[in-house]
């Protein structure tokens, strides 16, 4: 069994499918299993559509968990994070095993693991674990193509600190193996739909509030407005990083009302820590410049957390490092 995190980016998605279609080649009966729905530009990945969704396909993922013997968790590393799968995990008696880059593990919910937060993506860590057992050799194209989804957008295509020399030489032998790279961005990047751009612009011309005092930017988006442009999970993601991009903004949020919770994400650059951040106020956690949270607190609650939060954190935000 192979799960990861709530709504799964490129990376949970790309590492949970690089290694299922690593581990079929044993003749493992492999199942993969999202605790919820995830964006449509991940499903051209081999083997999406096998996946389970545990809360679309309740039975089923619950009959498969039943009968697991082992447990791989990728790309989360506290059980809150597969939603409503934290209970049937918590009491699932199987071989449980953490392969994951977070930063402050829930250690003794695992058996086995590895938590390394100096690795670019839990994709990369899946292509080391496949490497180190010896099995370079069953690196296909189709996992070659998972690993390289997830690698690539969780570096920022290649951008972020996180992309060592390590990350490159992967992606070199991934070549090797018959990636066709360009093929992968246009498959994750270039299918979105007229209504995010709209969405998009809306929302960076209504939404966006600068605070140069506090070198922060904030976007808080009402549920109304995912109802009216027909936002459909994973258009949201990447509207954090255009105010990110303003000139002297170290930290930038999104926090979008979701009906049933607040969902938060933030990020940051240079030495201003959001994993510390998202911990402290916002019920979350991740990486230093790149966390997430969410609050059950009305949306316009959230929003005067985060202003007082920005306050407390003034000089941080203002210092010359950050
Ligand atoms: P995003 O903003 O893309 O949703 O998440 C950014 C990072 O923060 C990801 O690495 C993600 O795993 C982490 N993250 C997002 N939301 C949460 C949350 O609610 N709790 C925790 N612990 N981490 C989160
Ligand atoms: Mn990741």
């Amino acid at each position: 069994m192979i799960t990861f995190h709530q709504k799964p980016d490129a990376d949970a998605m790309g590492s949970g499918l690089g290694l299922y279609n690593f581990l079929i080649q044993f003749g493992h009966r492999v199942t993969v299993i999202s605790p919820t729905n995830w964006a449509g530009f991940l499903s051209w990945m081999p083997g999406a559509k096998k996946v389970i969704d545990f809360e679309m396909q309740n039975q089923k993922a619950l009959a498969a968990l039943k009968d697991a013997q082992w447990l791989f968790c990728l790309d989360f590393n506290v059980l809150s994070r597969t939603r409503k799968m934290e209970i049937p995990l918590t009491e699932l008696n199987c071989t449980k095993i953490l392969i994951d880059h977070h930063q402050q593990p829930q250690v003794e919910m695992f058996d086995y693991g590895e938590s390394d937060t100096t690795k670019s993506s839990t994709a990369e860590m899946v292509y080391d674990f496949i490497v180190n057992s010896g099995n370079a050799d069953k690196i296909t194209t189709s996992v070659a193509e998972c690993l390289y989804a997830g690698v690539m957008t969780d570096t920022g295509s290649f951008r972020f600190n996180s992309t060592s020399a390590d990350v490159h030489r992967m992606v070199a032998a991934l070549k090797d193996k018959g990636l066709n790279h360009s093929q992968i961005h246009e498959n994750l990047f270039d299918n979105f739909l007229e209504n995010r751009f709209r969405f998009f612009g809306n929302i960076l011309l209504n939404r966006m509030e600068i605070f140069y005092e506090y070198n922060t930017a904030l976007i808080a988006i009402p549920q109304q407005d995912l109802i009216k442009y027909n936002v459909k999970t994973g258009d949201t993601e990447g509207l954090v990083n255009f105010p990110l991009s303003i000139k002297g903004i170290k930290l930038a949020a999104v926090v979008i009302d979701r009906g049933d919770e607040r969902k938060s994400s933030f990020r940051s650059k240079g030495g201003f820590d959001v994993n510390t951040f998202a911990r402290k106020y916002f019920n979350g956690g991740g990486h230093f410049n790149a966390a997430g949270g969410k609050n059950s607190e009305p949306l316009e609650e959230v929003v005067k957390k985060f202003k007082e939060a920005i306050e407390e954190n003034k000089e941080a935000l203002n210092s010359k490092q950050s």
